[in-house]
């Protein structure tokens, strides 16, 4: 099994010497268009192409945090850590918003 943190790693040694020209901004685009592909194929409820593209996200965000020099895996944790940081409870009790669009 691999953590984030791991995963983060590796992301760093197979892209930083690219990723690191990109910049902070020029990275967040990068994953802003990943994102944006991973609509599509949740829209087209394409299961293969789902799994793509949450790998392509994931990756992204890894590498996005490792130019920003973020720890992914802290911030998860200490954000996250075991309940819902808003209403402190699990499962989450806080007011359902359904839809966000
Ligand atoms: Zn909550």
């Amino acid at each position: 099994m691999v953590h984030i943190h791991e995963f983060q790693r590796l992301m760093k040694q197979i892209y930083f010497h690219r990723d690191s020209e990109r910049g902070i901004e020029g990275m967040f685009y990068w994953l802003v268009d990943e994102v944006k592909e991973l609509e599509e194929a949740v829209k087209m409820q394409e299961r293969k192409a789902m799994e793509n593209e949450f790998a392509d996200v994931l990756a992204w965000l890894a590498s996005l945090a490792n130019v920003a020099n973020i720890d992914l895996e802290k911030a998860a944790i200490s954000k996250y850590s075991g309940k819902c940081p808003k209403c402190k409870e699990k499962p989450c009790r806080c007011p359902s918003l359904l839809k966000k669009h």
